[in-house]
């Protein structure tokens, strides 16, 4: 009875860590995505320049508003986590809002049956961010690389540990594959190997297709964050990855790092994807341009990298009646004209945008 006991304690043990090291399920779909150096260089100017993503935060709740996914307050904590993330590599964040969807279906989301149901609650012109009390079986997934939204479970938000896990799936949003992807668009074999030059090199091609992020078999790693899996390459070479890198498995609180080529790659799709590319706000915004306007209805975000200029010149902006505007940079500036009286139902936010430095 106590050795089945013991076996029992050690099974639930196992598919306890099992269950630890999924992380996301996001794999290469379509075909392998690689751009070349002649296509990198042709628009070096536009990738080497900062990038500001807009995102926007759906928090389900079930019907009745009981077990809402994530508190503002965490959800707050994991962007400024995923905004130190991405800094380094020139790429930030405006955040549009987080808004609460009382759903108990979606609440609890399994992915794999249920993929298309997050489709609908999508705010156009943004990265969607879903957050589900319950992701079965996964911490997050992006759905698709790349992509525009994600989903994650409301503890990869609530934990303390685990910064890693939105800034992880977001990097596949943004083209990123893991760093020990094995497989290519039809599911063959394409391992990378550790060797970066001579006639094992293939980290073009294989695993993540980028060279700088060292080849990684997904071996593990302790919480130390020391690589503990001992394996070696086709070429009989040790593996020695990155186990602070966002895009590898391993042990959630040891990743806070995106390669220069990691970056390079993001940027490179935030130029190019046609998807990704309108979910990027302009350096600076003047408004209104073409003389006086007034904006009675709808909902609007007029978001900008550095400035957002508000009847800078002769024109001058309205916003009334049932309109609901926002405006964030990181400096807004509103200039005489100015005229914001919401009625019932309206709402003006002007906001100052603390995710980019
Ligand atoms: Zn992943």
């Amino acid at each position: 009875m106590k050795k089945l006991l013991l076996l029992l304690l050690a099974a639930l043990i196992y598919t306890n860590l099992r269950a630890q090291h999924i992380d996301c399920d996001t794999r290469p779909t379509g075909k392998l995505i690689i751009f070349s150096q002649e296509q990198k260089d042709k628009i070096a100017n536009a990738i080497n320049a900062p990038f500001t993503v807009k995102i926007f935060v759906t928090v389900f709740a079930d019907d009745d508003g009981s077990h809402r996914g994530a508190t503002d307050e965490n959800i707050l904590r994991q962007i400024q986590n995923m905004a130190n993330q991405y800094q380094p590599q020139n790429i930030c964040f405006v955040l549009g809002g987080i808004r609460q969807v009382n759903n108990s279906d979606l609440n609890t989301h399994t992915k794999d049956t249920e993929a298309a149901e997050v489709l609908p609650f999508r705010e156009p012109g943004f990265i969607n961010i879903f957050i589900h009390n319950s992701l079965p079986g996964l911490n997050g997934t992006a759905y698709g690389i790349p992509n525009t939204y994600l989903s994650l479970s409301g503890g990869a938000i609530a934990s303390l540990d685990n910064v890693s896990t939105l800034g992880h799936e977001l990097g596949h949003c943004l083209g990123l594959y893991h760093t020990f992807e094995t497989v290519d668009e039809n599911g063959n074999s394409n391992k990378e190997n550790v060797a970066r030059a001579g006639a094992c090199q293939n980290c073009a091609t294989a695993g993540d297709v980028i060279c700088d992020t060292p080849a990684d078999d997904d071996g593990g790693v302790n919480a130390a964050c020391v690589y503990i899996g001992g394996g070696k390459d086709a070429c009989n070479v040790s593996y020695a990855p990155m186990t602070t890198n966002m895009m590898g498995y391993g042990s959630r609180p040891c990743r806070s790092i995106f390669t220069n080529g990691q970056g390079e790659r993001m940027r490179t799709f935030l130029t190019t994807d046609p998807s990704l590319t309108p979910l990027v706000v302009q350096d600076i915004i003047y408004t209104p341009i073409f003389g006086n306007t007034t904006i009675s209805s709808g909902t609007g975000y007029i978001f900008a990298r550095d400035a957002v200029y508000v009847s800078d010149g002769s024109p001058n902006l309205t916003v009334n009646s049932t309109a609901v505007q926002f405006f964030q940079a990181k400096k807004v500036s509103l200039k005489s004209g100015t005229k914001f009286s919401p009625g019932t139902g309206g709402k003006v936010s002007v906001k100052s945008n603390p995710y980019c430095n």
